[in-house]
């Protein structure tokens, strides 16, 4: 895989400060079930990365220290990691609203035929990938019989009222886009989701976001491959919005890696660019317990032309109405 971060150091992305913590984002492991070719994390099921259960009681002693009511679980494939449910029903007993960034075909993996049940039960926001309603375009960029998975497993979750009116269960989708483009807007991309997952196959969910590709691992590496690089990091910068600053999310988020080193996000965690919060070149999580990080300088190189290109792009979807 071709590197990125050399390709992205000379960055003109204006400095930016964090605010008060909203949401601590973990990465519990690059374990997967599938390995997407526009993945940012290079998960896949040959990774052994995985976050040790100390690390899991840290996440839960700064949750209790630090008034964060947020818990975001990534991957890989975070239910792989055997601590998964104890990090989600411990944090729920915190009162932390528990978000888990599901690939949906894990819920049709063997071993893991109650683990739609479990999230319902722990009242857990899904957020999950479905790049397309259709599934050529699906089954082209996550592997071959995705989609149909991922629709088996919507209707799992449906069925225990994700995604239904007054359950209370969330059920968002992801898009992103198959090549070097920016997404779509994404008011009238969700309602095209949803007439078409509706009509085709009656799943309702509860909203789409839109993100961009970043320019980073199997997506950046791929885009070297095929000379798009320089081209698409052209189409990021020319297409940045000032205004998209104030909303990015590393404003309020703060990431953690399976050893529990933080980063301004889970990008940066991706190139290996640590959060600095002192003179040591890494800190963990534990370092942080009980401290005020607002106001701190966050780490950014021209990748963050993701996050603020046109619409702007963030875990919760574009940042411009
Ligand atoms: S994009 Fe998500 S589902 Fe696909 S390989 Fe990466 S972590 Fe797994
Ligand atoms: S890539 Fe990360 S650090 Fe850069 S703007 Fe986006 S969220 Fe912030």
């Amino acid at each position: 895989m071709h590197a990125t971060l050399p390709l992205l150091r000379s960055s003109g992305f204006p400095a930016i400060a964090r605010k008060r913590l909203e949401t601590l984002q973990v990465n519990v492991g690059y374990k997967c079930n599938q390995t997407c070719v526009h993945c940012h994390v290079n998960a896949g099921p040959t990774r052994t990365e995985l976050m040790a259960r100390e690390v899991v009681d840290t996440v839960l002693a700064f949750l209790r220290g630090s008034g964060v009511r947020t818990l975001d679980i990534t991957g890989g494939a975070p239910e792989l990691n055997p601590h998964f449910r104890v990090l989600v029903q411990e944090a729920r007993e915190l009162g932390v609203h528990v978000i888990d960034r599901c690939n949906l075909t894990i819920l049709n993996e063997p071993g893991h035929e109650d683990l739609a049940e479990f999230l319902a039960a722990q009242r857990v926001e899904v957020i999950a990938s479905l790049p397309c309603y259709l599934e050529d375009n699906v089954d082209r960029q996550r592997g071959k019989g995705v989609f149909s998975g991922s629709i088996a497993a919507l209707k799992k979750l449906n069925a225990l009222g994700y995604g239904m009116a007054d359950s209370g269960l969330v059920l968002s989708l992801v898009y992103n886009p198959q090549g070097p483009t920016l997404p779509p807007a994404q008011a009238p991309l969700e309602d095209a989701y949803r007439s078409h997952l509706r009509s085709g196959y009656g799943i309702e969910f509860n909203r789409l976001y839109t993100l961009a590709n970043m320019p980073i691992q199997r997506f950046g590496s791929m885009l070297i491959s095929k000379g798009q690089f320089n081209a698409y990091m052209n189409l990021l910068r020319d297409s940045h919005r000032e205004e998209n600053l104030d909303q990015v999310m590393c404003r309020t988020l703060l990431s953690v890696d399976w050893q529990g080193y933080v980063y301004d996000c889970d990008f940066n965690q991706m190139l290996e660019l640590p959060a600095r919060f002192g003179p040591q070149p890494r800190t963990k999580l534990a370092d942080l317990v009980g401290r005020n990080l607002e106001g701190r300088p966050i780490v950014v190189a021209d990748h963050c032309f993701g996050c603020t290109a046109g619409q702007g792009s963030s875990c919760g979807g574009a940042l411009a109405s």
